[in-house]
């Protein structure tokens, strides 16, 4: 958990985070200037740059594209930023602007829950799509000759861990594109693009922004040309960010290092109170030590996420135990100040137990978030 600067990294993220994508001080003018709200800008005569029209470019993307390309990538000038509506647009930009009919890709089989979505969209164009878990770099087995390896770790929401860095050296020793869903790490977690990735690819709408009052994606990647086609699907698909989401995306990041030392600190203590309980299994938290995902986690991660995932014994006591806590709200998403949990298997989808809670970790005070989930613990006992 380095928190300041080291001779690579000149400044510590707290540092960092609150500067990140301002432009130069203008006098008169706000430190992060206010969402630019325009369909289009006054463009006389030639078409040129930056702005003319608000579905190819905003001044107030650009800023928190700067931020978020300084947090990904740290002091690296050839990384683009992308903004995108959503995470899944973020996504689907790279996949669907890189691959093309005959091609192969490999998607995990235990990732987020809209990836089968995903695939079946692929396979409608003939892509073919090989799947594999995220655990153990099974990736490996299905890589060869493919055009990109999706890769996300740790995985929503079993917290599965592969190895990247691995990962990319095989897959870029026979030509495959490497993609990694940064959303549960968060720059300040992990940064793909150093641990040899071709793209960092999130959605802002989880911790990056962290009140659960914006959906956003965004896509950063070291290649200007597989970047331009991203830009391009950008283009002509239209899942643009409004400039009010990116401008309360980029206000949200000041506090990013905050939330996460906070949240993910926290997380660790929950999962250690969670570990006493003979009645919970299956408990997963990547920063625990003795979690099958610590050793490779620890190697490649500078922060564990705020997400703890375990099993009650049925669907029942899981309903049991989310109706009995007071400081966690039963709802979807993760990484915002207030805690929440749910029972995942509601949806359908993820390969988990009816019993399987996904926990977001909040910003509330440690001992009474323990405290709230050790009693609803016990008052929700068979
Ligand atoms: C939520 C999530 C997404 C999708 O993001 P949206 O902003 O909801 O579109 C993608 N990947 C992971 C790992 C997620 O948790």
């Amino acid at each position: 958990m380095s928190a300041t600067g080291t001779s690579e990294d000149p400044v510590g993220d707290g540092t960092r985070a609150v500067r990140a994508g301002l432009p130069e001080p203008v006098k008169h003018e706000p430190t992060l200037p206010g969402p630019v709200f325009a369909a289009h800008f006054h463009l006389p005569g030639e078409v040129s740059g930056p702005y003319s029209y608000g579905r190819d470019d905003n001044p107030t993307w650009t800023l928190l594209e700067n931020a978020i390309g300084e947090l990904e990538a740290p002091g690296r000038a050839d990384v683009e930023t992308l903004v995108f509506a959503s995470g899944m647009a973020a996504i689907s930009a790279v996949l669907f602007s890189q691959v093309r009919a005959g091609d192969a890709v490999v998607l995990p089989s235990d990732g987020y829950q809209a990836l089968p979505l995903v695939r079946a969209q692929l396979e409608a164009y003939g892509v073919e799509v090989r799947t594999a878990p995220t655990g153990r770099d099974a990736q490996l087995e299905v890589l060869e000759g493919a055009r990109l390896l999706w890769i996300e770790s740790p995985s929503n929401p079993g917290l599965d861990v592969c190895d990247i860095r691995r990962l990319a050296v095989a897959a870029h020793a026979q030509g495959t594109l490497v993609a990694v869903d940064n959303t549960l790490a968060t720059p300040l977690g992990q940064r793909p693009l150093a641990l040899g990735a071709d793209f960092a690819v999130a959605s802002g709408t989880k911790q990056l922004t962290g009140h659960g009052d914006v959906l956003l994606g965004y896509v950063a990647g070291r290649d200007a040309e597989v970047m331009a086609a991203v830009r391009r699907w950008r283009k002509i698909v239209g899942a643009i960010p409004g400039p009010m989401e990116s401008w309360l995306a980029h206000r949200s990041i000041a506090t990013l290092q905050l939330r996460v030392d906070r949240q993910n600190a926290t997380a660790l203590a929950v999962a250690e109170a969670l570990r006493q309980r003979p009645e919970v299994s299956g408990l997963r938290y990547p920063g625990l030590p003795g979690d099958p995902a610590h050793t490779v986690a620890s190697r490649q991660m500078r922060r564990y996420g705020c997400v703890v995932s375990f099993t009650l014994s049925t669907r029942a006591r899981a309903e049991r135990f989310l109706a009995a806590l007071r400081l966690v709200e039963d709802a979807t998403s993760f990484g915002g100040v207030r805690s929440t949990a749910e029972r995942r298997a509601r949806w359908g989808g993820d390969a988990v137990p009816e019993g399987f809670i996904r926990m977001s970790v909040g910003a509330e005070d440690p001992e009474d978030l323990v405290a709230d989930i050790l009693r609803a613990l016990d008052e929700s006992a068979d």
